[in-house]
C-alpha cells in the first residue's frame, strides 16, 4: 500500500500513476519489456518519483503497481521494492532537469543493436528523416549519438560512466546498455514514448542496413 508523504497531491500521484501504468501496458503490448522486464517512472514533484514497482508483468500494470522513491532512489510510504534499476531513473532526474518521464525497454532490436554496437561504443545515427523526433534535432543532416555502455549488476558502475558522458558535456537523449536494453526520456510523456519510438526504429534501419551490405 502506497502512502503519501503530505508534500504529494494525491491527484498528482494517481494521475502518474496511471500514466506509467497506460505506457507500459502499450510498450508490453508491441513486445518491448519481455519477462517482467523494463521500468518506467515520472517525476512528482522536486524530490519524489512515480516507479514501477520490481517484477511486475508490464502487460497487466495498475496504479497498485506503482511506487514512490527519492531521488537517492529508497522508497518512500511504502515496504514495495522498487527496480533494481531505480538508480538510472533518479539519475536522470538529477543530472537531467527536462526530464519528467524516463522509460526503459528491452525489445529485441534494442538487444540486438545493443551488442552489435558495444564493439563501436555508440550507435552514430546520421541521415534519417526521423532523428527530428528527437527533441532539438531538426535536420537528418545532423548526427545523433547514443552511447552503449557495457552491462553490469552493480548499478553505481553504471551511474559512474553516465555521469562521466555528461560531465564530459557530450548530449545525451539516450543509452544503450550492451545485451540489456535502452533508456530515454522527454519533458511529458508523449515526448518521452516518441523518443522511445524513433530510437527502435532508427535501430530496426541501421540493424537491416548492416544485414544487407554485409
Ligand atoms: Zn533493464
Amino acid at each position: 500500500m502506497q502512502e503519501l508523504p503530505s508534500s504529494v497531491d494525491p491527484a498528482r500521484f494517481a494521475l502518474c500513476a496511471d500514466a506509467i501504468a497506460e505506457a507500459a501496458r502499450e510498450l508490453a503490448s508491441l513486445g518491448w519489456t519481455p519477462a517482467t522486464s523494463s521500468n518506467f517512472s515520472m517525476r512528482v514533484n522536486g524530490e519524489l518519483a512515480a516507479i514501477t514497482i520490481s517484477g511486475r508483468d508490464k502487460g497487466r500494470l495498475g496504479r497498485e503497481d506503482i511506487m514512490l522513491v527519492d531521488m537517492a532512489g529508497h522508497a518512500v510510504g511504502t515496504r514495495a521494492r522498487p527496480s533494481a534499476e531505480t538508480g538510472l531513473h533518479t539519475q536522470a532526474y538529477r543530472r537531467l532537469p527536462q526530464a519528467q518521464v524516463v522509460l526503459h525497454t528491452h525489445s529485441r532490436t534494442q538487444s540486438v543493436a545493443s551488442r552489435l554496437f558495444a564493439r563501436e561504443g555508440s550507435v552514430r545515427l546520421e541521415g534519417w528523416e526521423l532523428q527530428k523526433a528527437i527533441t532539438g534535432y531538426t535536420t537528418h543532416e545532423s548526427v545523433l549519438e547514443i552511447p552503449v555502455f557495457p552491462n553490469t549488476q552493480h548499478m553505481p558502475e553504471l551511474v559512474e560512466r553516465i555521469d562521466a558522458w555528461l560531465d564530459a558535456g557530450k548530449p545525451l537523449h539516450a543509452y544503450l546498455i550492451d545485451g540489456h536494453g535502452i533508456y530515454t526520456w522527454g519533458a511529458d510523456m508523449a515526448e518521452a514514448r516518441r523518443h522511445l519510438e524513433a530510437l527502435e526504429f532508427l535501430l530496426g534501419c541501421e540493424l537491416d542496413l548492416r544485414r544487407l551490405s554485409a
